[in-house]
């Protein structure tokens, strides 16, 4: 039979400690407590949390200290030990480290990387209630893990040539956070809070020059202070939009024109309820027409998917609103081509091809009569030339799109940490190639 001391030292893997006591014990709500009195093996003890070196201790004061470590079938497990402060000559006065936890946890480090590696996969309330901690608490788990595994963030910077700028929002769209993504492979590089020349500025300036000397492609939104800090501090480098963005200018245009006929069927339907006295009579024109022009109104409602998706996607009643607008609204339907019609060149292979479809566009455009899509003629030829930069180096935009939305899917899901470092840090840790290390897994 194996000993308490051996069992325990397995359970906890950790090798460099002495079990000096074991305690199973039950609190107030009948939840069982495991508690484990160690030692950290001589050779372990007096070490700098920072450095790791052998210090001299600072005073004789022993305080005992608690960590948790993960259940044992439910039971929750802690760890208690003195410790005492050392006074390190090149970090000055810290409490020693122990060997199972990160400088200034209270958890053990496989503790810390299963609720991290859960925190990659799960949604909050899950990972927050199944390890018995709070989210915030998860946020500075993530960030001591990350440090952990990747001390050095710079090498993310080496040898990038296709770049993807993006700004994403939260808290309402009251705060900002800035990420650079490598397109190759389809990583973040680095995430700063905040947005704005001044932030992008803070990335360019960690660049070395080699490492500015490798970029060729920098895609983004329409955003002028990224093509101004581009010709600043990349001169040589392509300046791209990313196509989903162009789109997304589209698609917004078009929900504007989709809005307003949606007001005007809705007023021309009111207009009839208004004219209808009583009970419909059989063969009741009035009454015909005013169950049309609801039907009409409705449609245009609830047809923002059928405006929006690629036609070949359509389900067969998003096709039959779709067909219902083109038959009674012509001025949406425009709206609907013209966002169709820029979607498509986007797509184009052909650069040259390319540029006189989207001469093409920017007529019909220009004279289709609706101020929207007038308006946004006027920011596609502002936009041009980067457009066709995006056609001719085929940036891959499925690809940089799913990025992007994974990085908005991440933020909203770290939405809670106190700490904005943790929020990035969680960017860094899931949308990188790391690999969290789970306890006991070859
Ligand atoms: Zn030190």
């Amino acid at each position: 039979m194996v000993s308490t001391s051996t069992l325990c030292k397995n359970l906890l893997n950790v090798k460099n400690i002495i079990i000096e006591d074991v305690k199973l014990w039950s609190d107030k709500d009948a939840v069982r407590h495991l508690t484990i009195k160690a030692t950290p093996h001589k050779r372990d003890q007096n070490r700098c949390p920072i450095c790791g070196a052998k210090c001299p201790g600072y005073d004789t004061g022993r305080i005992s200290r608690t960590w948790r470590a993960l259940d044992f079938g439910g039971v929750i497990v802690q760890i208690v030990a003195d410790t005492l402060r050392i006074e390190c000559p090149r970090h000055g006065v810290h409490v020693a480290s122990v060997p199972w936890a990160y400088p200034g946890s209270r958890f053990t480090k496989e503790f810390e990387t299963s609720t991290a590696w859960l925190a990659t996969q799960l949604n909050k309330s899950a990972v927050a209630r199944y390890m018995r901690v709070s989210w915030d608490t998860v946020g500075k788990i993530i960030s001591r893990v990350r440090e952990d595994i990747e001390p050095n963030l710079n090498g993310r910077l080496d040898g990038l040539v296709e770049i993807g700028i993006d700004e994403t929002s939260y808290r309402k769209g009251h705060k900002y956070i800035t990420v650079v993504v490598n397109h190759a492979t389809n990583t973040v590089v680095w995430a700063h809070e905040g947005h704005g020349k001044a932030i992008l500025t803070l990335f360019m300036e960690k660049l070395s020059q080699q490492q500015r000397e490798s970029i060729r492609v920098v895609t983004g939104d329409g955003a002028r202070w990224i093509t101004s800090c581009v010709k600043e501090y990349l001169p040589n480098c392509t300046r791209c939009i990313d196509a989903f963005h162009v789109v997304e200018w589209a698609m917004e245009a078009l929900d504007k024109v989709r809005r307003q006929s949606w007001h005007e069927a809705k007023s021309v339907a009111e207009a009839y309820g208004k004219q209808r006295r009583g009970r419909p009579k059989v063969n009741d024109e009035k009454h015909a027409e005013f169950l049309a022009a609801k039907k009409h109104a409705q449609a245009i409602k609830g047809a923002t998917y059928s405006l929006g998706k690629a036609p070949e996607n359509l389900t067969t009643t998003q096709e039959a609103k779709l067909e219902m607008i083109q038959l009674s609204n012509n001025r949406l339907y425009r709206a609907y081509k013209l966002k169709e019609m820029l979607r498509l060149l986007l797509k184009m292979t052909d650069v040259e091809a390319a540029e006189s479809e989207l001469t093409r566009w920017v007529n019909w455009a220009r004279h289709c009569r609706i101020p929207e899509f007038v308006e946004l003629q006027r920011k596609i030829m502002r936009h041009k030339d980067h457009i066709l930069n995006t056609i001719q180096l085929q940036v891959s935009n499925a690809r940089v799109e799913s990025t992007n939305n994974k990085i908005k899917l991440i933020i909203r899901r770290s939405f809670g940490f106190r700490n904005i470092q943790n929020m990035l840090d969680m960017v860094l840790l899931v949308c990188s190639n790391l690999n969290i290390p789970l306890p006991n897994r070859p």
